[in-house]
């Protein structure tokens, strides 16, 4: 398959998956239009970069659908100038997202390969204001926080408190949280008055493993 098709099924997919369904932040079109999906899953995969769902990566982990990836990237109201915390890098797919949205990426990953590969996809594709760290993102970055935006990429048992703490004011934290199979997405924006919860919609993410996360 060419890159001709690839540009195609990506328009298609900004259409029908995420424009039809609801989502307006042009910005979060624009990024999910030109981020090239198909780089970021196994070669096995490839014809599948746009299909309308999760697909499995290495290490037993998954990229996230691309509605649920520009559902979530919509909830931080990205203008440009932000530092975001993203947890759990994975195929580094979310990550290129937020490297087109905001002035700084900071990203960390448990598992090394990934990170590793991740980081090579950033740096071909021109995406060099994102810093990678090997590590629990469960307890977040606290050297280099407040952040702006806080996204988290994979189901903790509950809000992990630490990010809680790490975000400016105004910021805005965004994580799956539940069980495996039964996950609710919540928004924390920290307010005048205290963080403020909601809770959006459901979701099935691979576990947050760490200190706040799930037990290994
Ligand atoms: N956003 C990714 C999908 C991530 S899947 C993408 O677009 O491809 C969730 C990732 O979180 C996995 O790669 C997993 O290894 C990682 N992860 C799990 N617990 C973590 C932790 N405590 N800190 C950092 N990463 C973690």
């Amino acid at each position: 398959m060419n890159t001709v098709d690839y540009a195609q099924q990506r328009a298609e997919m900004v259409r029908t998956q995420l424009a039809d369904r609801g989502i307006r932040a042009p910005r979060v079109l624009a990024a999910l239009g030109e981020i090239p999906r198909e780089l970021f899953v196994p070669p096995a995969q490839r014809a599948s970069a746009y299909a309308d769902g999760a697909l499995a990566i290495d290490c037993g982990q998954t990229i996230s659908q691309p509605y649920m990836v520009a559902y979530m990237t919509a909830l931080l109201e990205l203008a440009g100038p932000e530092t975001v915390l993203e947890i759990g890098t994975g195929s580094g797919y979310q990550t290129a997202i937020l490297a087109r949205l905001a002035n700084r990426v900071l990203t960390i990953e448990w598992r090394l390969k990934l990170l590793n590969r991740a980081a090579e996809r950033l740096a071909a594709l021109g995406l060099h204001n994102v810093t990678y760290r090997c590590g629990d993102g469960s307890v977040g970055w606290p050297e280099r926080a407040p952040f702006e935006a806080i996204l988290v990429t994979a189901g903790a048992p509950d809000v992990p408190v630490p990010l809680v703490e790490q975000l400016a004011p105004g910021g805005r934290l965004v994580v799956p949280v539940g069980p495996e199979g039964d996950q609710v997405l919540v928004r924390i924006t920290r307010g005048p008055t205290g963080p403020v919860r909601e809770e959006l919609l459901r979701c099935r993410f691979v576990p947050l493993l760490g200190k706040a996360g799930w037990a290994e």
